[in-house]
C-alpha cells in the first residue's frame, strides 16, 4: 500500500496515575528484560479512508480488540527493537532510529500493510522518549523501544485488513542474558527452520517469532541460551540465532558474517558492526559459512571467536555450541578479544562516549 503525506499532528494526554518515583527506583534497582512499563504509548491509527490519524501520546493501556481483529486469526504483525540510552550528559538518545523506521516499512511491504511515513515514525518514538525519559535507566540499562502495528479491522476473509493501529512502548531494560557479560551457548538443530526463500525472514512479523519458539524451548531444554538456525533449503548455511546475527572471526583477523538474502534479519547491529570492524581495518566478508565447516574451523582453531549481535543483548559472545550428539567451544569457551574490542566501541558510541564519526546517535 502507497505511503501517503500525512500532516499528523500528535496530541499529548498525560498518564493521571503515573508510577510513583519510589517505585520506578526500586523496581530499576533489578531489571529484567521487558517486564517492566513505562507511564505512556504512542498511538497512530491508520484505515482505508482516513489514511495515518489520531497520533497522540496516551496514558499506557489495554486495547479494546475485537473478538474478529484481523491480526487474532491470519497474524499481520510487525513490530521493531531499538532502545534509548542516557548519555554521559545525561540527554536521551537514540541510536540510528531512522534505520528501524525504514526496515519497519520493509515489514509493511512484506505483510502487505500500510507504510509508516518514517517522519510520523520518528515523532512517536521522540515523543513517547520525552514523555517517558525518567524512564531511562542511568548506568548499564537502557529503555527499550517496541513499535508495532497490527491489523485491528474486525473481518474474518483472507486479504489485507483496511485498519490498523500503529503504537509504541517503552520498557527499562537490563542485560538481555541473565549471565551478563558471559559468553553465551547456543543450540544448532536442523530440525526447525526458521524461514525460506520467497518467506518472510527479512521482515520483523510477530509469526516468524512465533515459529522460532519451539525451537528455542528446544535449545534452553539442552541448557542454552539460544537457538541458531540453518538455512531451510539444505540445512547446511548458519544464518542467525533466534533474536541476534552472527558473526565469525577468523585466524587471519577477518569476520565472516551470512549474507543477507531474504532468509535472514538485516540487524542494524550487523550493520553498524560491519562498518566499525572496516573502519578498524579489518576485512569483513559477507559469505555463506556452513556449520560443518564451523565446527571443524572451531577444532582447528582457524575460526578464533564467534558472536551475536543485536539491539537488546549488542555483542554477545558464543563460548559453546551444541548440537544433537555433540558440542564444540570456541576461543576456550571464553568470549575473544575482537568481539570485545567491537562491543566496546559501539557501546560507548551508543551511549554517546566517544565520538560519533558516522552521526548515528540522536540527542533527543
Ligand atoms: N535477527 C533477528 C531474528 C532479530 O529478531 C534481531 C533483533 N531485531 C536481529 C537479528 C538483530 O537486529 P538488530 O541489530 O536490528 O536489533
Amino acid at each position: 500500500m502507497a505511503v501517503e503525506t500525512a500532516s499528523v499532528d500528535f496530541t499529548f494526554h498525560p498518564n493521571s496515575n503515573p508510577m510513583p518515583e519510589a517505585d520506578r527506583l526500586k523496581a530499576f534497582e533489578n531489571l529484567g528484560f521487558g517486564t517492566l512499563f513505562s507511564d505512556h504509548m504512542a498511538v497512530i491509527r491508520w484505515s482505508m479512508d482516513r489514511g495515518w490519524h489520531g497520533a497522540e501520546i496516551t496514558a499506557r493501556a489495554p486495547f479494546p480488540v475485537d473478538p474478529a481483529s484481523a491480526v487474532l486469526h491470519y497474524a499481520q504483525e510487525i513490530f521493531e527493537g531499538m532502545k534509548a540510552y542516557r548519555s554521559a550528559e545525561g540527554k536521551a538518545v537514540l541510536f540510528r532510529p531512522e534505520e528501524n523506521a525504514r526496515r519497519f516499512n520493509e515489514s509493511a511491504r512484506r505483510m502487505s500493510m500500510p507504510e509508516l511515513p518514517e517522519d510520523l515514525f520518528l515523532q512517536a518514538v521522540e515523543k513517547l522518549v520525552q514523555a517517558d525519559a525518567k524512564w531511562i535507566p542511568t548506568g548499564e540499562g537502557s529503555l527499550y523501544l517496541r513499535p508495532f502495528m497490527f491489523a485491528s479491522e474486525a473481518f474474518l476473509g483472507v486479504r489485507p485488513a483496511r485498519e490498523y493501529i500503529f503504537c509504541v512502548i517503552a520498557s527499562p531494560v537490563g542485560p538481555y542474558f541473565k549471565g551478563g557479560a558471559k559468553p553465551v551457548t547456543i543450540w544448532a538443530t536442523a530440525k526447525y527452520t526458521r524461514a525460506a526463500p520467497g518467506g518472510t525472514g527479512a521482515a520483523k512479523c510477530g509469526g516468524n517469532y512465533a515459529a522460532s519458539l519451539v525451537a528455542q524451548a528446544e535449545a534452553q531444554a539442552q541448557g542454552c541460551d539460544q537457538v541458531v538456525f540453518l538455512d531451510a533449503a539444505e540445512h547446511k548455511w548458519v544464518e542467525e540465532l533466534g533474536g541476534m546475527n552472527v558473526f565469525f572471526v577468523m585466524d587471519d583477523g577477518s569476520l565472516v558474517t551470512p549474507p543477507l538474502g531474504g532468509t535472514i534479519l538485516p540487524g542494524i547491529t550487523r550493520n553498524s558492526l560491519i562498518t566499525l570492524a572496516r573502519d578498524e581495518g579489518l576485512t569483513v566478508h559477507e559469505r555463506p559459512y556452513s556449520f560443518e565447516d564451523w565446527k571443524a574451523d572451531a577444532e582447528s582453531g582457524k575460526v578464533k571467536e564467534a558472536f551475536a549481535c543485536g539491539t537488546a543483548a549488542v555483542v554477545a559472545g558464543i563460548g559453546t555450541v551444541k548440537f544433537p550428539g555433540g558440542e564444540f567451544k570456541i576461543n576456550g569457551g571464553e568470549t575473544g578479544e575482537v568481539t570485545l574490542k567491537l562491543r566496546e566501541k559501539l557501546v560507548s558510541i551508543q551511549r554517546g562516549q566517544s565520538n560519533d564519526q558516522h552521526n548515528w546517535v540522536q540527542a533527543i
